[in-house]
């Protein structure tokens, strides 16, 4: 017999798809889109089509395993439950008596966006005192440069594009990212809209656009402030809407005017004055400009201050005030839940030290007083996906780091654990969905058993902290407890009874953001002057590679058939993916005596990396292109792109600058 279980997509994606799983004799047979879905309505990515592969994958762990050769080799014998949680109970017990809490890392991010899944291990270190990860890898910068201008007014529906006539995708893979919303861009285009892509290589998204605006990385900033200038210079910028809702427009356009000719523009974006003059003429000219900003351009030492840029030049354009204009970063619902109780900050001993993800490398070789000695891994991949790789590695390779991972398959952190824990994937354990790029909420019940002995990481982490003889009532709460907790202390302006009652029920609930002022901002108005922040106006900052000798800006970009390491398990989707490969346009690879396909090996001061070369069309001179990120397992030189990325943080937020560094390639 054949049933059907709701589920939702739970991997690092803005759109949160929802799922229906055909379940047969306990097993997930097939997975597909739910037609109900308010946002995916039906349609996955083709990552997701399949996923029941991933689920019953024969290389799921399936039992603790207890490391039996040296570190990183793999080598491991299957354990007991009782036995693992004891050797890390006991090693965990001997370091905190020794050294303190502070010796303990947790390492976790978005391998499950579920917020009881995502969050599970918080309450457990802050009760034991550990270190705190600074939980930064993916877009603070982005989050910083949007309230600098917006305060905390919540972006608008992704839906609203549909009535927009000239869609932007800044710096948005949408194909790639965030499929849902290129597929609304699509239906804005047949209904008459123009769609231009800006970014730094003609990637899948140029296939939906009628114009491609390739900017040299890093530089974004400058392109939307000489836009601004232009604007400002033809009269185009939206005087009323400007002269009603913000405040700064005379100092900004100043600045703009004073510094971002189209000249001066030039010579840092790569792209012709007139260029940026028709760019500019074609926004003013829209009834209802919709920009959608993606996260790749955060991910630069100047990350925050080109959002706020871009986010400003929307301002400019006045795309507030108008049906189907807008300006979108990100919905994140995530304000609708006080997650507090559950990630229980208030357990925490004292304000304890902290770590930024971004630079475990760094942590693990520097930190003393005391160094980090055990490390606790759920959701992540850090071995594969944390920048400076062989930093990372050569710290996870200390015989004197006590690793516990608990993952779903033995990735390449997992491969030096001293103990692995099974874990559940999403459709065997509850959770409660919320998403970054649309307004639905979703709860998830388990549709199927967990395989073999796999746990979920909130099942995990009361096991760990009953081993640790913690008794606080938190640490016996069931998953569905925790969702219960969260939806009855969710903010009943977002949450009503009735969206509660469907929440229940497994529906997806399309949340209406809780009224309030227009402009979320301590002026009530959008900040384009904001004395608070360290440069009270949005100007170009240079990224931290501009000033590197080597003369390739790598970009490491989203891949199509794979989700930063995860789905790496599926070697049909590796294969689509076209393996490791370096994409390089005619010119550069010609200058180095080149040819697609032969094997490559990419260099800077950070490391190097093989990779197979493809000569791209869409690639600029000065660039290089490294979509996705691949197992160290699979990687021809067994390092990946993050050999390559560097430990430096973004000029605020303290987030990664993953697409701000420079190569040099060679022959392999
Ligand atoms: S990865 Fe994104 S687009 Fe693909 S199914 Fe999941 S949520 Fe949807």
């Amino acid at each position: 017999m054949t049933t059907i279980a709701r589920s939702v997509c739970p991997f690092d994606c803005p759109d949160s798809c929802g799922l229906l799983v055909e379940v047969e004799g306990g097993r997930a047979v097939k997975v597909r889109g739910d037609p109900a879905h308010p946002y995916s309505q039906g349609t996955l990515c083709p990552k997701m089509n399949g996923y029941d592969r991933t689920v019953h994958s024969p290389d799921r762990l399936l039992h603790p395993l207890v490391r039996t050769g040296r570190k990183g080799a793999g080598e491991f014998r299957r354990a007991s439950w009782e036995e693992a949680l004891r050797l890390v109970a006991g090693r965990w017990k001997a370091i905190l008596a020794e050294s303190g809490g502070e010796a303990l890392l947790p390492y976790s991010y978005a391998g499950s966006m579920g917020l009881v899944q995502r969050n599970a291990g918080m309450a457990l270190f802050h009760r034991l005192g550990a270190t705190r990860l600074e939980r930064t890898i993916c877009t603070p910068a982005q989050g910083a440069g949007w309230s600098a201008v917006m305060g905390r007014t919540p972006g608008p529906s992704p839906d609203v594009v549909l009535d927009s006539d000239l869609v932007v995708l800044w710096g948005c893979n949408a194909v790639a990212t965030s499929l849902h919303f290129a597929r609304r861009a699509q239906e804005a285009r047949r209904r008459g809209a123009r769609v231009i892509l800006v970014d730094t290589y003609a990637n899948h998204s140029a296939a939906i656009a009628d114009d491609v605006v390739l900017v040299r990385p890093g530089a974004d900033a400058a392109l939307a402030l000489g836009i601004v200038h232009v604007l400002a210079r033809e009269g185009l910028a939206d005087e009323r809407f400007l002269a009603a809702e913000a405040v700064g427009w005379p100092e900004l356009r100043a600045r703009a005017l004073a510094e971002y000719a189209p000249e001066a523009v030039s010579r840092v974006t790569g792209l012709a004055p007139a260029a940026v003059e028709a760019l500019a003429r074609t926004l003013a000219a829209a009834r209802a400009p919709f920009l959608r900003i993606g996260g790749g351009p955060s991910r630069y030492g100047n990350g925050a201050m080109t959002i706020r840029s871009v986010v400003a030049l929307a301002a400019v354009l006045g795309v507030h005030g108008r049906k189907g204009g807008g300006c979108l970063v990100s919905t994140s619902t995530s304000a609708a839940f006080d997650l507090a109780p559950f990630t229980g900050e208030d357990l925490l001993p004292r304000p304890t030290r902290q770590v930024s993800m971004n630079q475990l490398g760094r942590a693990l070789a520097e930190l003393s007083d005391p160094p980090i000695r055990a490390m606790y891994v759920w959701g992540s991949n850090p071995a594969a996906v944390a920048p400076d790789q062989n930093a990372v590695l050569r710290g996870l390779a200390r015989e004197d780091l006590f690793l516990v991972v608990h993952e779903r398959f033995m990735t390449d952190t997992a491969r030096h654990a001293d103990v692995v824990l099974p874990a559940t994937t999403s459709l065997e354990h509850a959770d409660l969905y919320r998403s970054y790029g649309h307004y639905a909420v979703q709860r998830a019940r388990p549709a199927i058993p967990p395989l073999g002995e796999a746990r979920s990481n909130w099942d995990v982490s009361r096991a760990l902290a009953a081993a640790m003889g913690l008794e606080e009532p938190l640490f016996r709460m069931s998953t569905d407890e925790v969702i219960e907790l969260l939806l009855a202390r969710a903010a009943p302006e977002w949450v009503s009874a009735a969206a509660r009652a469907r929440l229940d029920s497994g529906e997806a609930v399309t949340l209406a953001p809780p009224p309030g002022p227009r402009w979320r901002t301590p002026s009530g108005r959008i900040e384009l002057l904001n004395r608070a922040e360290p440069e009270p106006l949005p100007r170009y900052l240079p990224a931290h590679a501009d000033g590197d000798p080597l003369p390739l800006r790598l970009v490491t970009a989203p891949a199509l058939y794979t989700l930063n390491s995860s789905f790496q398990e599926r070697p049909e989707l590796r294969e689509k993916a076209g393996g490791m490969a370096l994409q390089l346009g005619p010119a550069e690879a010609a200058r180095r005596g080149l040819a697609d396909g032969q094997r490559v090996v990419a260099w800077n001061a950070v490391g190097e990396a093989t990779f197979v070369l493809r000569v791209r069309e869409g690639v600029p001179p000065g660039v290089a292109v490294a979509e996705g990120v691949s197992w160290l397992a699979h990687a021809p030189g067994e390092r990946n792109v993050n050999a390559l990325t560097s430990q430096r943080l973004t000029d605020q937020g303290r987030g990664s600058t993953f697409y701000d560094n420079r190569i040099d390639v060679r022959a392999g």
